[in-house]
């Protein structure tokens, strides 16, 4: 089993449904007591937020390199990025360290793409709705994005910032997301990526009439899969390992 290197704390509250959700997949791929390899680098939020809103990208960039060197020196075969809106310093993090980082993008147009659909509307923060860097990411990988009008893009960011990071979870604010997704699909998106990490806390399958793409969970997965390839039979007496073809 690789060792999953996780740049979190943007915000801690989905980095723990990360954690949650490596340690079940884990579980559920081989029994028993099994969890997941881990290393949690968290940073402090805050920090990053204000660096975000100054436009401060490398500066931003550069703690989360510092972190993933930190991951890789505690023996993390692979790095996840917890958060899509970070990921506008994806290439600058990757590049610090030489073992593979799992693009959030990627795991989320392949999770996509498997279930057949190809016109989506994505929700997240302003950064990753209206810049290249992750949107222009997902079009490049043959999807037809959708986003928000400005109204719908503005409220979708200030819950993510000013609720969900924060653990506040709100019925009103599920009932206004619930409106911008009807405002998608009315536009013809198929599926709506929740390209926010905290967004799965707040919206489930049952608020959406089409169905929704969770990134933390599909990354999170994603992981588990890259982590115990190679791994062919597990029964209470331990991982069996696939013989070297
Ligand atoms: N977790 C969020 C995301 O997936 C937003 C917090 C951040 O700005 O990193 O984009």
């Amino acid at each position: 089993m690789k060792t999953i290197g996780l740049i979190g704390g943007m915000s801690w509250e989905s980095t723990a449904e990360y954690y949650r959700i490596l340690n079940e997949r884990t579980r559920d791929r081989l029994g028993g007591l099994h969890s997941a390899r881990c290393v949690i680098y968290s940073v402090d939020f805050a920090e990053i937020e204000q660096l975000q809103v100054q436009g401060r990208w490398e500066e931003a960039g550069a703690v989360l390199a510092e972190a993933a060197l930190s991951l890789e020196a505690a023996g993390a075969d692979l790095l996840l990025i917890c958060t899509n809106t970070m990921h506008k310093v994806a290439d600058m993090v990757g590049a610090a360290v030489s073992v593979p980082l799992l693009h959030l993008a990627d795991a989320t147009a392949d999770a996509v793409r498997a279930s057949g659909l190809r016109r989506v509307g994505l929700l997240g923060t302003a950064f990753t709705m209206e810049q290249d860097f992750y949107r222009g990411r997902l079009e490049r990988s043959g999807l037809d994005v959708r986003v928000p009008d400005a109204g719908g893009r503005a409220l979708v960011h200030r819950v993510i910032y000013e609720e969900l990071c924060l653990g506040v979870v709100r019925d009103d604010s599920r009932a206004a997301y619930q409106e911008v997704i009807k405002d998608l699909v009315a536009r013809g998106a198929e599926g709506v990526i929740l390209g926010c990490t905290e967004i799965e806390l707040l919206i489930g399958p049952q608020d959406s009439p089409v169905p929704i793409f969770p990134t933390a969970r599909l990354h999170a997965e994603a992981a588990v899969t890259d982590a115990l390839a190679g791994v062919v039979h597990c029964g209470d007496e331990g991982p069996k390992w696939a013989a070297a073809p």
